[in-house]
C-alpha cells in the first residue's frame, strides 16, 4: 500500500488523482490533503478518504472547516508544508497552482519524499535548487506534466549522452493559427475553451498564450538536465504524441495515448509499475493523421520570453513566472487584453536586474519584486 498526500486536492489534477486512488483502492491510501479555499469540496474529500492530516491555506476557510469537523485542521503556508513533509507519507503529489507550490514542494523534497510533480512553477522558479536538494537527499521527482511524463518514459534506462534533443509537443491551444491582430480582441471565455484538455483556469490561459509550453521548456531543462537549445517545441494539435526524444543515431522515441491526465498521474503514482487501464484505450486506427509544425512565436511571444529567461538563468525565470501570474490574473478579471499578457511579461523582465540564486529567499524576493512591478505597470497603463 502506497501512502500518499495530495497538495492541491481540490484542483483539476488533485481531483483526477483522487479518482485514480478510488479506482485502485488496494494500491493507495490517502494520508494527507490540502486546499486553498474550496472548503465544500475538501470536506467531501475528507469524508470519502479519511486522511490523517489536512491543511487549508486560507485561514478563514480553515476556521470554517474546524467548526464542521472534529479532526485537526492545519492552516496557512506552514500548514501546507507540514502536510508535505508529514512522516507517515511515502508519496506527495505536488498539484498546487503557481508560485504557491514552491515551498510545499521543497518541504516534501527536504523530507526525502517521492514527489509526483505537477506544479511546474516550482521548477521554473527554483529548478536548480529543487533538483540539487532532491539529489542530495535521495528524493525522487517523478513528472506528472504529460510532456515530461512522456519524456521520462522515453528516456528510462538510457544513457544521457545518447540523447540529442527533447521535443515537447503542444496542442497550440484555442487560438492556433491566429495572428497578433486577431488575438487582440479575444475574450476570457474564448481563452478558457481549450480544445483538448480540461484544466484549471491559470494553466488554460497559459496554454492559450503558449506560456505553458515556455514554462515546460524550463521545467524540462531542470528535470532532464538538458540545455534549453536542445529542447524544441512542435505544435501537434491532435495531442496524441505527448512528447518525444531524438537520440544520437537520429531515431525518435515518442509516447502516445489519448489526452487524459489520469495517464501521467497514474504512472507517477505507480512508478516503476503500471496500472491496468487508468485511461481509455487509444484506437490508432481511428486517427487519420498526426501533424507537427513549428510554433508561431511572432504571435505567441511568451514562448520566446521563456527561452530567454531559461538561457539567462538566475532570478530571471522567477521574474518571468511572477509577471505571468499577475498578468494572467489581470486578464481573467478583464483588466487587460490578451496581447497585454506578453507585453507585461516583457516589460517586467527587461526592467529586472538579474542575479544568481544561492538561497531560496532570493527567489522569493525576485517573485515579490516582479509581482509589484507587473502590478504597477498594469495600474499605470490600463487603469
Ligand atoms: P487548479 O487551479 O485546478 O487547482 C489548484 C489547486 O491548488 C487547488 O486545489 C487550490 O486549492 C490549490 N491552491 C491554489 N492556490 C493556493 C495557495 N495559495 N496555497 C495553497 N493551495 C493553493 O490547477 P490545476 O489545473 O490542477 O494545476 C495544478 C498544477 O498542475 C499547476 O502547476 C499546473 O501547471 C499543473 N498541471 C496541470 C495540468 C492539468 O491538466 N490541470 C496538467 C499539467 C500540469
Ligand atoms: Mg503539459
Amino acid at each position: 500500500m502506497k501512502r500518499i498526500s495530495i497538495l492541491g486536492s481540490t484542483g483539476s489534477i488533485g481531483k483526477s488523482a483522487l479518482e485514480v486512488v478510488l479506482r485502485y483502492k488496494d494500491e493507495f491510501e490517502v494520508v494527507g490533503l490540502t486546499a486553498n479555499s474550496n472548503i465544500k469540496l475538501l470536506e467531501e474529500q475528507i469524508k470519502t478518504f479519511d486522511p490523517e492530516i489536512v491543511a487549508v491555506a486560507d485561514e478563514s476557510g480553515a476556521a470554517e472547516l474546524r467548526k464542521k469537523l472534529k479532526i485537526e485542521i492545519l492552516s496557512g503556508e506552514r500548514g501546507i508544508s507540514d502536510v508535505a513533509s508529514y512522516g507517515n507519507t511515502d508519496f506527495v503529489l505536488s498539484a498546487i497552482v503557481g508560485f504557491a507550490g514552491l515551498l510545499p514542494t521543497l518541504a516534501a523534497v527536504k523530507a526525502g519524499k517521492t514527489v509526483g510533480l505537477a506544479n511546474k512553477e516550482s521548477l521554473v522558479v527554483a529548478g536548480e535548487m529543487v533538483m540539487k536538494t532532491a539529489a542530495r537527499l535521495g528524493a525522487a521527482i517523478i513528472p506528472v506534466d504529460s510532456e515530461h511524463s512522456a519524456i521520462f518514459q522515453c528516456i528510462e534506462g538510457r544513457s544521457r549522452d545518447s540523447i540529442r534533443r527533447i521535443v515537447l509537443t503542444a496542442s497550440g491551444g484555442p487560438f492556433l493559427g491566429r495572428n497578433k491582430k486577431e488575438l487582440a480582441g479575444v475574450t476570457v471565455e474564448d481563452a478558457l475553451k481549450h480544445p483538448r484538455w480540461d484544466m484549471g483556469r491559470k494553466i488554460t490561459i497559459d496554454s492559450a498564450t503558449l506560456m505553458n509550453k515556455g514554462l515546460e521548456v524550463i521545467e524540462a531543462h531542470y528535470l532532464f538536465d538538458s540545455s534549453p537549445d536542445k529542447i524544441d517545441v512542435l505544435i501537434h494539435p491532435q495531442s496524441i504524441v505527448h512528447s518525444m526524444v531524438e537520440f544520437r543515431d537520429r531515431s525518435y522515441i515518442a509516447q502516445l495515448s489519448i489526452p487524459d491526465m489520469k495517464g501521467p498521474i497514474a504512472y507517477a503514482l505507480s512508478y516503476p509499475n503500471r496500472l491496468d487501464d487508468p485511461m481509455p484505450y487509444l484506437d490508432l486506427s481511428k486517427i487519420e493523421k498526426l501533424t507537427f509544425r513549428k510554433p508561431d512565436v511572432g504571435s505567441f511571444p511568451c514562448l520566446s520570453y521563456a527561452y530567454e529567461a531559461s538561457k539567462t538563468g538566475g532570478t530571471m525565470p522567477a521574474v518571468l513566472n511572477a509577471a505571468n501570474e499577475v498578468a494572467v490574473e489581470a486578464f481573467l478579471r478583464n483588466a487587460i487584453g490578451f496581447n497585454d499578457i506578453p507585453a507585461i511579461i516583457e516589460n517586467t523582465m527587461h526592467s529586472h536586474k538579474n542575479t544568481t540564486v544561492t538561497e531560496i529567499e532570493e527567489v522569493v524576493e525576485a517573485d515579490r519584486w516582479a509581482r509589484e512591478k507587473a502590478r504597477e505597470t498594469i495600474e499605470r497603463r490600463y487603469a
